[in-house]
């Protein structure tokens, strides 16, 4: 691997995108120039996680107005 390659990596699963846009395992050692994002899977994830976080929070929201009220 080229050290000034970008390695761009899941900062989830960890897993590093390859030139095609695919992740896979990654090597034992990384290159100096990493950057992270979200792989597909773990996007979608993550967004499942943020709706439900945020169905909560609208719940919670809502008892506070009316127990407030
Ligand atoms: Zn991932």
């Amino acid at each position: 691997m080229n050290n000034n390659e970008l390695t761009v990596q899941c900062c989830v699963c960890r897993r590093v995108r390859d030139s095609k846009g695919e992740y896979h395992q990654p090597p034992a050692i990384l290159g100096d120039r990493v950057s992270h994002t979200y792989c597909p899977e773990c996007a979608r994830f993550m967004l499942t996680q943020i709706a439900l976080f945020k169905d909560n929070f609208a719940k919670a929201e809502a008892v506070r107005v009316r127990s407030a009220g």
